[in-house]
């Protein structure tokens, strides 16, 4: 998912889903075990809707709900946690019904019914850990929290002017915040941009 406050006009710092990610990484957000769960959408099926999806999905084909997170970095500075619903299916099977935007096979994902309780008027929560000690990354973080948590408190309806507040904000602390994704993603890792290749073949 596309970070709520990436600027346009700058180069492209955001969240992503590599191939792989670190299982050091996962653990620093207190995650132990995923599973990677094919994606099978069925028509219909609409991008970030997941709840939804899978509630359609057990009504023609049965099954239940199963909640928890999905995973993107940013940087290799920053984690993402998106709560995400995948079918449990009759056979106890996981499957996703619901398009992803970096994949189109297997998602990784870690099953936590903890997530029901911080649904918010139908909103799926995230949760933003950073891989690294510094206090302009807290800062930036911080300010995506404070994007969501108007997204939670107003059912989605942000005034422009909230908006462009953090933005500024956001905007003061980028450069710095680049710098730092720049500095801790090596050639061989995923470039920072997004793109799914490897740093040495794009962003300088
Ligand atoms: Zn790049």
């Amino acid at each position: 998912m596309r970070s709520v406050i990436a600027l346009k006009g700058f180069i492209a710092l955001q969240y992503f889903d590599p191939p792989n990610i670190d299982k050091s990484i996962l653990r620093k957000a207190g995650i132990n075990e995923t599973v990677l769960v094919p994606i099978k959408p069925f028509k219909g099926a609409l991008p970030q809707n997941c709840l939804n999806n899978v509630k359609a999905y057990i009504d023609s084909f049965g099954g239940e709900v199963q909640l928890g997170w999905i995973f993107s970095i940013m940087g290799n500075i920053a984690l993402k946690l998106t709560a995400h619903a995948v079918v449990k299916t009759k056979e106890q099977k996981f499957l996703c019904v619901t398009p992803n935007q970096y994949r189109k096979d297997k998602v990784r994902f870690s099953p936590d019914n903890g997530v029901n309780a911080l649904i918010v008027n139908n909103f799926l929560p995230q949760k933003l850990v950073p891989l690294l000690t510094n206090k302009m990354l807290d800062n930036y973080l911080a300010l995506e929290r404070e994007m969501n948590d108007l997204r939670l408190a107003n059912s989605g309806m942000v005034s422009q002017k909230q908006v462009l507040d953090i933005q500024l904000k956001a905007q003061v602390l980028y450069p710095s915040i680049l710098q730092l994704a720049k500095e801790n993603t090596s050639q061989k890792d995923y470039c920072f941009c997004g793109s799914n290749k490897k740093r040495a073949k794009c962003c300088k």
